[in-house]
């Protein structure tokens, strides 16, 4: 696509502008066009997924605390990162949904559930370019309170199919080690019943749906990679429980400490 091409509007021979767009689809259009008119002199639809070939990202560490509401998730995260940074490991940590935009949407609106995949999704896009990607290509860990993991549970659970939830996050990093922070849902919604407004997913039917979906997506996905968790437990003793997962993993995967 380079070179020489004839303009049919000016008529003349051109050097043309080339142009690189990505598609929904994943393809990507190469197009060149006439640099005085615009006319579009060729177009080819190549099938690559270069433009997310960054959301492959082999190095650091990426886990992620998975679970119903009061499971425990932003507790283990603050476990981990302060035993984390204890050994001088570099850390971020984040959680989802990001953008406070998105909460106030997700929050405060009814509405269809494959507009809140949608909505997940892009603000999954955005924390994953903005902050997870850039951490783990500086080998350091992230630790995530929820993932895409969380889209597959509580979307489907509202009616939007896995296949749908699974192509809308179709480039996403998804995360090496997830803990499923598991308990009873009354016992979760016993821990949490002083939070001044619960949202609209912490209802107890809807949460046990979302718990067995967890458990279901747990068994499906390979296990090292997916650790149930009995997080009926003490506090202390979960932390310790997945801080020696992740100290391992840290190990094996040769990250350097500070
Ligand atoms: P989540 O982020 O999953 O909604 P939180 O970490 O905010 O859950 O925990 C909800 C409440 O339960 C908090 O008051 C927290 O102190 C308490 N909590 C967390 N883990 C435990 C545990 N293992 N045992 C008892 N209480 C817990």
């Amino acid at each position: 696509m380079r070179g020489r091409y004839f303009c049919p509007v000016c008529r003349v021979e051109v050097t043309p502008q080339t142009i690189k767009t990505y598609a929904f689809d994943g393809s990507v259009i190469e197009g060149v066009y006439c640099p005085v008119c615009g006319s579009i002199l060729e177009a080819r639809r190549k099938v690559v997924d270069e433009p997310f070939r960054d959301y492959r990202v082999e190095k650091g560490l990426y886990v992620a605390f998975e679970g119903i509401d009061g499971s425990g998730k932003t507790t283990q995260v603050e476990k981990l990162v302060e035993k984390l940074e204890a050994m001088n490991v570099d850390v971020v940590s984040v959680r989802e949904p990001w953008l406070d935009a998105s909460k106030e949407i997700l929050y405060n609106y009814r509405m269809d559930p494959d507009a809140e995949v949608y909505i997940f999704a892009a603000d999954r896009i955005i924390l994953q370019r903005e902050i997870v990607l850039p951490a783990l290509r500086g080998d350091k860990v992230v630790v995530s309170d929820r993932s895409f993991y969380a889209s597959l549970a509580y979307q489907s659970s509202l009616g939007a199919s896995q296949e749908f939830i699974w192509a809308a996050n179709r480039w996403i990093k998804l995360p090496d080690i997830v803990f499923l922070l598991d308990l009873p849902v009354e016992k979760a919604l016993e821990r949490i019943k002083g939070r001044e407004a619960l949202t609209k997913y912490e209802r107890i039917e809807f949460l046990e749906h979302v718990r067995r979906k967890f458990l279901k997506i747990a068994s499906e996905v390979n296990e090292s990679r997916f650790i149930v968790i009995d997080a009926t437990r003490d506090i202390e003793k979960i932390a310790e429980e997945v801080f020696n997962h992740v100290i391992k993993e840290i190990e094996a995967r040769g990250i350097k400490r500070r």
